[in-house]
């Protein structure tokens, strides 16, 4: 009798312990890719920028499956039902998977277990998407962790993760004929006109995570905690939609970290570590709080009054704000699917304390454009921005968006690559261009206002205006 392997965002071989015990099991595997939005009346629908990196990764899977003797069935629907059909027209009598820790994935898969339980149909579950189980970690109370610093003690005093395992070298398949939708069927690409434009920095799959993890710590880890707050220089790892995918594990990560030729880098390292468990923390948070991307984790705002200007949200969203470094960030994230960790803070707090609109309506966008969309880091990271989250930034902290880009900026770089209409603009005004004199304007062949915008809001006021509206709700 066979054995299914489900798979949601856990688009590996290796490191895959559903796929492990199956294939050591010595049954026959059906791996199944479930895509079981419509299971949950609550489920949140993958956004456009992560379904063009789902297609791809599907595809890249596919073909690494069908080189080891496997074919990857695609059923979309509901889980439990498409889980009873399977064993129905299969026999299978047993179902592994991963698990997931976002609050529609923990209903779908305990919903799951109980219909196989009466069935009686082994099951098993496994973990992988993180080092350790969110409710593994307690605080001396048996809470959980609301505040990062102990959090990361308390990580850190954990015992070693495990060692990852293999990938199966090759799969026992099953014989028989499955029904299989296919990627065409699920229209997952952008239609015309192509927005992605075939997002050409990125390669979904599990080969392309571990490339770009072999090639940060060849290079960038070197430099990571000097330039890891610098845009305008590849310094981060850019793994967070392989991570976000399961094309790759923390786990295999934070055992590379342990490569002999990184032994001078350790305080790099040592960094590296502590961003990866800010992810960590995050999911903490959202296991506890399931309703984080969308209730205040701080109900004193909820009375919070938003302002509700379209045409300041549409102009943040295009990039037109006016404040160069808000409008690269925002322009990146159209053109590639991701922004730099610092100028998603700098852009988030634009948009809740210069323009006063709902951390939810941001949040929203990044999930549908962002190719690591993310339901626990982005929710916190912009809970922690609008200071309505656990361990937030403090309401009073309003980054100025000319000293911001002016120090982590530096030479223009970054503006000038996504702003292009700037780029002739001397760096003294790069990030102010409304106070340049008109002939420097000429020379660079800006016109305010028809070229570039002028500033949506004037920052001194905006920032007065954002403490009274915090105070006010204090
Ligand atoms: P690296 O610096 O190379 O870090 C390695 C990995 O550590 C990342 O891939 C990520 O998994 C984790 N990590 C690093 N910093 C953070 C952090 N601050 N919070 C949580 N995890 C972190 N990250 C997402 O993966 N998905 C999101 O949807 C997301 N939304 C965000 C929204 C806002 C408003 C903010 C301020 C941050 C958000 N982040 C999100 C966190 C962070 O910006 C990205 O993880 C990071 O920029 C990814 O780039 P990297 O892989 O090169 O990071």
């Amino acid at each position: 009798k066979p054995a299914i392997v489900l798979f949601r965002y856990d688009l590996r071989l290796a490191d895959n312990r559903a796929l492990h015990a199956a294939s050591e099991s010595g049954k026959p595997v059906i791996p199944v890719f479930v895509w079981d939005e419509q299971t949950s009346p609550h489920a949140r629908p993958l956004g456009g920028a992560r379904k063009w990196w789902l297609h791809h990764s599907l595809n890249a899977l596919s073909a690494t499956m069908k080189a080891r003797g496997a074919t990857l069935v695609l059923k979309r629907g509901k889980t439990e039902a498409i889980v009873d059909g399977l064993i129905d027209e299969t026999g299978a009598d047993l179902v592994l998977w991963n698990r997931r820790y976002d609050p529609q994935g923990v209903e779908v898969d305990t919903g799951l277990k109980a219909e196989l339980a009466r069935r009686n149909v082994m099951a098993e579950s496994f973990e992988g998407h993180l080092l350790h189980e969110p409710y593994a970690l307690r605080t001396a109370s048996g809470g959980y962790y609301r505040v990062y610093t102990p959090f990361w003690r308390a990580l850190a005093g954990q015992p070693e993760p495990r060692d990852p395992v293999a990938a199966p070298i090759g799969l026992k398949s099953w014989h028989g004929e499955i029904a299989s939708e296919t990627l065409d069927d699920w229209n997952l690409l952008p239609k015309h006109p192509d927005w992605s434009k075939g997002f050409t920095d990125w390669t979904p799959g599990e080969e392309a995570a571990h490339q770009r993890l072999a090639d940060f710590l060849d290079g960038a880890i070197g430099h990571y905690s000097r330039e890891r707050d610098r845009p305008d220089i590849e310094a981060t790892s850019r793994l967070s939609p392989h991570l976000v995918h399961g094309e790759i594990t923390p786990v295999q990560i934070w055992h590379a970290l342990k490569a002999p030729k990184l032994r001078d880098h350790g305080a790099d390292v040592a960094k590296f570590r502590r961003e990866m468990a800010w992810r960590e923390f995050c999911y903490h948070l959202l296991f506890h709080n399931p309703a984080l991307h969308t209730e205040n984790f701080n109900a004193s705002f909820n009375a919070f009054h938003w302002n509700d200007r379209q045409d300041h949200f549409d102009a943040w969203k295009q990039g037109k704000t006016g404040y160069p470094i808000v409008d690269a960030g925002m322009r990146q994230l159209w053109q590639t699917g991701w922004m730099h960790n610092r100028v998603r803070m700098i852009v988030a707090s634009f948009l809740i304390k210069h323009l006063l609109i709902d951390w939810r309506k941001g949040e929203e966008w990044f999930w549908d454009t962002l190719v690591d969309a993310d339901p626990a880091n982005n929710a916190a990271g912009w809970q922690w921005v609008a200071g309505t989250g656990a361990d937030a930034a403090p309401y009073f902290r309003i980054f100025n968006p000319i000293l911001q880009g002016e120090k982590f900026d530096p030479k223009g770089d970054y503006v000038r690559t996504f702003v292009p209409e700037l780029a002739a603009l001397p760096g003294k005004y790069l990030n102010q261009p409304w106070t340049a004199p008109q002939r420097v304007l000429d020379d660079a062949g800006i016109m305010l206002g028809e070229t570039y915008p002028h500033p949506i809001v004037d920052h001194r006021s905006a920032r007065r205006r954002a403490l009274g509206a915090y105070a006010e709700t204090r």
